[in-house]
């Protein structure tokens, strides 16, 4: 044996040289993290790159939800959800989710990231195809690659074309069983799935659907409820999986659908079982935010005011935004060492902190500048933001 598996280390160099060269913009550690505002690396400054859409991670109620859940259940339920790892709680916010998504059941996950992982995993084998738009998340492309492990095969479609979605479908053996996968709002451009367009074609298809609603979720549809109620498509949309880790200002993930198939999941999915369930905060944080963001529907419809406001001032100074309608709003720069020291521009001479995203983030060539806007963010951080984006446009040819 000669290989060393420990050669590709060796041969990383990519962090070391981005390092090296002042342009290495990753782990950034926050010493402070306030919503609009945050401290990082002893600076101040202003977050247009969380997802924190509804500014709920530091509201009083879901603070106290979260220190009240660690004082009155302590830490970490320590095991899986089908052993030692179910709480009331668990079983309470699935309640909620279900009655908020109009759905039959709800199952609860530790990530946002396993969802599509264990939708994935347990509903594709041999004999089925996953459909996928070229845009999805990482997360649905794991999935597909353990439901190819167990004989399925994966198409890929045109970014929200339901024409390509529809020549596809046309194309697949009479004897397969078709999921169509995409993300509610894509996380990289912003950009609203069409699903008018596209749940039609996957019903004459007769296949089945999921929509991944991660960011959705507290900024579309009445009352927050994502992408699918937006378009009033919920009885037509088999399974809606999401994250707490965005406007429900916690961590973990959810999958509403009918009980059948959700019960199915709950016994059959890998990524479920084994890995140990929610800890009480999180998932007492995930509850008191679903609850404020239907008391104070305000920060809703500021979110959208807001992203509003700073597409339209982006749009105006000239910049490519592409086709967002949301509070994710992509600067399209390509080039990937410009996009980094666009950034590097924005958090060290004008204290704007943004993300840019890389190949494999995005496709090669379509290195973007990620900025996305809060229900909190103030006039003066909107305009603070857009300063600091003409200043930083302008020196590097952007506009
Ligand atoms: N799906 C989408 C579309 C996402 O953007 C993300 C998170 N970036 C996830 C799934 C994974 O969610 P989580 O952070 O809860 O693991």
């Amino acid at each position: 044996m000669s290989a060393d598996v420990w050669s590709k280390v060796t041969a990383f160099r990519a962090a070391a040289d981005g390092r090296a060269r002042g342009l290495y913009p990753f782990f950034r550690a926050f010493d402070v993290h306030e919503g609009p505002e945050a401290v990082i690396e002893g600076r101040r400054v202003t977050m247009f790159g969380s997802n924190n859409y509804l500014g709920l991670t530091t509201h009083p109620k879901v603070r106290e939800a979260a220190r009240e859940a660690v004082r009155r259940l302590g830490t970490s339920t320590t095991g899986s959800r089908l052993i030692n790892g179910t709480l009331r709680l668990h079983e309470e916010l699935e309640q909620r989710l279900a009655a908020f998504l109009g759905r039959p059941s709800a199952l609860v996950f530790t990530t946002g990231y396993q969802v599509n992982l264990a939708v994935c995993s347990a509903l594709l084998a041999e004999g089925n195809v996953a459909v996928v738009d070229r845009g999805v998340h990482a997360s649905i492309y794991d999935g597909v690659r353990l439901a190819t492990s167990s004989g399925a095969r994966m198409v890929r479609f045109g970014h929200n074309s339901a024409s390509s979605l529809h020549r596809h479908l046309s194309r697949l053996d009479d004897g397969e069983g078709a999921l169509v996968m995409m993300d509610g709002v894509f996380s990289a451009d912003g950009v609203v799935a069409r699903l008018d367009e596209i749940v039609p074609v996957i019903r004459a298809h007769r296949a089945r659907v999921m929509i991944d609603d991660a960011h959705g979720l507290g900024m579309l549809g009445p009352g927050g409820r994502g992408t699918v109620h937006h378009f009033g498509l919920e009885s037509e949309v088999d399974l809606i999986g999401g994250t707490f880790s965005k406007s429900l200002a916690s961590v973990g993930g959810y999958l509403v659908g009918d009980e059948a198939v959700i019960d199915y999941i709950r016994h059959n999915a890998s990524p479920f079982i084994f890995a140990a369930s929610g800890a009480p905060a999180t998932l007492a944080a995930a509850l008191a935010a679903l609850e404020v963001m239907q008391e104070e529907t305000w920060r809703i419809d500021r979110l959208r005011e807001n992203s509003e406001y700073m597409a339209r001032g982006l749009r105006l100074l000239g910049f490519d935004i592409g086709a967002t309608t949301t509070a994710i709003i992509p600067i399209l720069i390509g080039d990937e060492e410009r996009t980094v020291e666009v950034w590097r521009d924005l958090l060290e001479s004008h204290a704007i902190y943004t993300n840019p995203f890389l190949f494999s983030s995005v496709a090669a060539g379509g290195a973007l500048l990620r900025t996305s806007c809060m229900a909190t963010h103030e006039q003066g951080h909107l305009d603070r933001g857009l300063e600091a984006f003409e200043a930083v446009g302008r020196k590097h040819g952007l506009i």
